[in-house]
């Protein structure tokens, strides 16, 4: 199979903004607002948004292609959901019930480590002059972006960086202009707390989906690690980003120091309530270059416990494996896929700022070419069963 991050579906019913969609027999939600579609008509789908139109003949193509590959995936990921002996293995069984063998695949473009904020976890906060820092000019973003999906086929890209006022609410909306212009693709947009307004000129501009971790629920711990910042106006910020029409995907960091039990489960709530539809929970890994630096690293099975119980509590929820979790640990994408998660992120990062963008130390990936990265996650979801096949609404 080659590098494919989406199946096609086809067309059913068509209700308002609203897709039924036809996956080998299973039906999924989602929502087209670029498109004239109509029944019969293919597509492709990523987070729950009908990104392109295919033609019948190509998409017809792509489905005899994988026809067979898909029967054998739902059978393997099926055989292993059978029979859960412990909670991970029930986490995984609901995943299968809830959501199937469905798979997000979605790609990040750093494009910034510039910035303003001091929050103690992070490598690249503003304090650390050790940093080297960069800035993609838009052009350059442009092309990443460009290639990620007119070369490497995906089909959702994560615009991410540090709080860098440096690129104007005009400077985004341009880049994002263009990048629509030329790629076919769900982008989503992760830039930090700016103002409201900003990110509704973003989402007029074309970008659909936001990802903006709380960090942490407990508002003493949040004030303690990110100084001068209050929890509300992180809260706020994500419920108004709902409002905007975004697919909002949220989180936060599990292990920081002083994180209770309690805390965690706290975090998983406030996760649901502010209507994340993408759940995005990453090891806290200590850097060298901040005051947390002597922390510890929390456990493999803390991170693995967190999706599980999330996946518990939100069955058809999407949870993120996060490059965090396969740094903490070498087998973390997949335990963390066998304990409730469903969707990846692969860094598509021009190689000469990848190794910049240093949030905490030694991320896994770093250094290793993109098509070999993605190999190794395409043969890692066809060994669990696991398919691109949009996850729907
Ligand atoms: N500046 C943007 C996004 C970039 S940081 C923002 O504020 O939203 C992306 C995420 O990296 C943060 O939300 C944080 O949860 C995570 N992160 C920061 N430092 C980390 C560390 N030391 N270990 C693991 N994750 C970290």
């Amino acid at each position: 199979m080659d590098m494919c991050y989406a199946i096609p579906g086809k067309v059913l019913d068509i209700k308002d903004k609203i897709v039924t969609v036809d996956y080998f027999g299973e039906r999924k939600r989602a929502r087209n607002e670029f498109h004239d579609l109509a029944p019969g008509d293919y597509i492709y789908a990523q987070g729950g948004f009908v990104i392109e139109k295919v033609l019948p003949d190509k998409a017809l193509g792509v489905l005899e292609s994988w026809q067979e590959v898909f029967s054998n995936l739902r059978e393997a990921d099926l055989r292993l959901a059978e029979r859960p002996k412990n909670m991970y293995e029930i986490a995984n069984s609901v995943r299968q019930r809830n959501t199937g063998n469905a798979c997000c695949v979605h790609g990040i473009v750093e494009f910034s480590n510039h910035c303003v904020q001091d929050c103690l976890y992070c490598g690249i906060r503003k304090s650390n002059s050790s940093v080297k820092r960069y800035r993609m000019s838009a052009d350059e973003i442009v092309s990443a972006c460009d290639y990620a999906v007119n070369e490497l086929n995906f089909k959702a890209l994560v615009l991410q960086s540090g709080e860098d006022p440096y690129y104007t609410g005009e400077m985004l909306c341009d880049i994002i202009r263009k990048v629509r212009q030329v790629c076919a693709t769900l982008l989503v947009v992760s830039v930090g707390e700016r103002g409201v307004e900003l990110y509704k000129r973003l989402y007029e501009a074309g970008s659909r989906g936001a990802l903006l971790r709380f960090e942490t629920a407990n508002p003493g711990l949040y004030g303690k690690y990110r100084p001068g910042k209050i929890l509300e106006d992180r809260k706020r910020l994500i419920k108004s980003l709902k409002e905007l029409g975004y697919l909002v995907m949220t989180g936060f960091l599990v292990g920081l120091p002083g994180q209770t039990d309690e805390d965690i489960i706290n975090d998983i709530d406030l996760t649901g309530k502010l209507g994340g539809e993408i759940f995005s929970f990453g090891p806290f890994l200590p850097h060298p270059g901040t005051p947390l630096n002597g922390a510890a690293r929390p456990k493999l099975e803390r991170a693995l416990e967190t999706i599980a119980r999330a996946r518990i509590s939100y069955p058809d929820s999407k949870i993120l494996v996060t490059s965090a979790l396969e740094t903490l640990d070498k087998d973390g994408a997949r335990r963390g896929l066998l304990a409730g998660a469903n969707s990846l992120m692969i860094n598509v990062t021009p190689d000469r700022y990848q190794r910049l963008y240093e949030i905490y130390p030694g991320r896994a990936g770093t250094g290793i070419m993109v098509s070999k990265r993605i190999e190794s996650a395409v043969a890692l979801l066809k060994s669990l069963g696991r398919a691109p096949s949009d996850l729907g609404l």
